[in-house]
């Protein structure tokens, strides 16, 4: 393959849902199958023990993201349950210019900013098979965090799942993991088209 042909396959594919969805396991299947970029966002956010600086996310102090803001480092940045998170926008340009697969994994918010300046890029909403299975997931994956904010995250997931029936291209139901992984790389490769 000549690198003019690898070039023209670089595009932009956003991944989003509800926290507790299980995106993040789909997100890094899906680039070790495609051998994609995964953008490395980063937060405002406290770091918890499972969590790598630099390999989750880049943790920064509200006033360094504040900085990076004004400093047009963002291709997105969003608010989301108080705190800053962002994509950094030099690694996002230098791998599609490399011809790559670039996977982000943001909100809703984040989502719409992007295909505003990026209307080619693919949006794909990934759905629990169940809402009661949000609670369960995100009550027991043990990130210390306290009722308040969970029950947040719950709130915040009915009324993502509500607009993304309106803003994404794609919707993914990920009651298999195997098939919601398979169903993401087809819709990456084009074989389905938009569904909505
Ligand atoms: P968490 O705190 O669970 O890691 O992430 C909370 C939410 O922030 C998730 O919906 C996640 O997709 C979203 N998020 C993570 N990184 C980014 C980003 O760079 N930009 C935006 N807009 N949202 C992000």
């Amino acid at each position: 393959m000549t690198t003019k042909e690898t070039k023209a396959q670089g595009k932009l594919v956003i991944i989003s849902g509800p926290s507790g969805v299980g995106k993040s396991t789909i997100c890094k299947q899906v680039v070790e199958k495609l051998d994609a970029f995964l953008s490395v966002s980063a937060t405002s956010r406290s770091q918890s023990d499972s969590e790598q600086n630099g390999r989750d996310y880049v943790f920064l102090t509200r006033e360094d993201f504040e900085a990076k803001i004004r400093e047009g480092e963002f291709l997105e940045y969003a608010q989301v349950f108080g705190n800053y998170y962002g994509t950094p926008k030099q690694p996002v340009d230098d791998a599609i210019a490399a011809g790559c697969i670039v996977i982000l994994e943001i909100d809703v918010q984040g989502a719409s900013q992007v295909k505003k300046i990026r209307p080619e890029s693919q949006t794909i909403f990934v759905l629990p098979p169940r809402q009661k299975d949000l609670r369960k997931r995100i009550d027991g994956r043990g990130r210390g965090e306290d009722a308040e904010t969970k029950k947040r995250r719950l709130e915040t997931a009915s009324r993502e799942i509500a607009t993304a029936w309106q803003y994404y291209d794609h919707m993914v139901v990920n009651d298999d993991l195997a098939q919601a992984v398979q169903e993401v790389i087809d819709i990456i490769d084009g074989n389905i088209k938009e569904q909505i």
